[in-house]
């Protein structure tokens, strides 16, 4: 099986993780866990960011489409107090609204749904129900983005190293600092050095995590319709690993973005709000992302799966005892 990014696991191990004992075994993840969310809240509190609680059943979510890296096999929909609900497949349409009418910048942990393909399992690198460490700041540039997630998580990495020596040792894991600021290269640049597969060769070429900006994707990324350019971004992460942050300077001009909805062959009514701020002037510019939780956690453990740091894993294809 060729994998697209992340490490190969076999379904023997996948059996294994499913199992609800398989929980006393990884234990010491739960622990380093821990310490990686607490720096992570601590230095966001410090950064003036106030903790906003998430949604799960909404009118609206994001569409997480066009996206080239999706691979979404069904997008629930269920019916309560005779409405139609979506379960949040990310906050980013409610971190827009926020950052526009409540506080300016804020951070919220919320779980997000994604019925990923079944053969995303083997990847290592996919769940279906996991969740986003979600930031948005009003006024922002990519930049200020950067420096925010280079700074938690160093702190985070500096922590365990520090507090948990004992239990990297015990995991046979060499984690090495992280030295902000990281790298910054567009995805045109990694088409012309590894071509169009630059996605999953890049995780095992740098010994660095790298920010990878310009990723053609959904309505709410801002693009220049002049240069073609998104100032958007994704973080990837070396050994081996990928994608552990994505995010974007945002669209905020009504016209544009009921453009790039029809584009995308989406319905209009679904982003009601998001439109009609923009429409009224009220949809204030920002940037922001969001950093995959558990995938975090599984690069500071050194995890072969990122199933192994949930206490009930959520594998693509296999529904666990519990
Ligand atoms: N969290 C991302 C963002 O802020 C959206 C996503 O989940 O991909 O742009
Ligand atoms: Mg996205």
């Amino acid at each position: 099986m060729v994998l697209e990014v992340g490490r190969r696991v076999d379904d023997a191990s996948i059996a294994e993780l499913t199992r609800a004992d398989s929980i006393e075994k990884r234990r010491a993840h739960f622990a380093v866990g821990t310490v990686v969310l607490k720096t992570m809240v601590e230095e966001l509190i410090d950064m003036g960011f106030e903790w906003v609680l998430p949604v799960m059943l909404s009118r609206t979510t994001d569409p997480l489409w066009p996206d080239p890296g999706a691979s979404i096999e069904k997008r629930i929909e269920l019916e309560i107090y005779g409405e139609r609900v979506r379960t949040m497949q990310s906050m980013i349409v409610h971190k827009r609204v926020l950052v526009s009418l409540g506080p300016e910048k804020f951070f919220i942990l919320s779980p997000n749904i994604r019925i990923e393909k079944r053969e995303r399992a083997y990847t290592g690198w996919h769940l279906y129900e996991f969740t986003q460490l979600e930031i948005e700041m009003a006024y922002a540039r990519m930049q200020d983005v950067f420096r925010v997630y280079e700074r938690i998580m160093s702190a985070a990495v500096r922590r365990v190293r520090e507090e948990m020596r004992d239990v990297l040792q015990a995991l046979g894991r060499e984690l090495p600092e992280l030295r902000p600021p990281f790298k910054v290269v567009s995805r045109r640049e990694l088409v012309k050095k590894y071509g169009e597969d630059w996605e999953r060769r890049l995780p095992h070429e740098i010994r660095e995590p790298v920010w990878v900006t310009d990723i053609p994707r959904e309505f709410y990324d801002y693009e220049d319709f002049e240069t073609g350019e998104w100032r958007n971004y994704d973080l990837y992460l070396p050994e081996g690993y990928g994608e552990v942050i994505s995010g974007a300077e945002r669209e905020y001009e009504y016209e544009k973005m009921l453009t790039k909805i029809k584009r995308d062959g989406l319905r209009a009514e679904d982003f009601e709000v998001l439109l009609r701020l923009a429409r009224e002037g009220r949809l204030k510019p920002s940037a922001g992302a969001g950093l995959g939780v558990e995938r975090f956690i599984a690069y500071v453990v050194g995890a072969r799966h990122v199933a192994e740091v949930q206490p009930f894993p959520r594998i693509p294809g296999f529904v666990g005892e519990l």
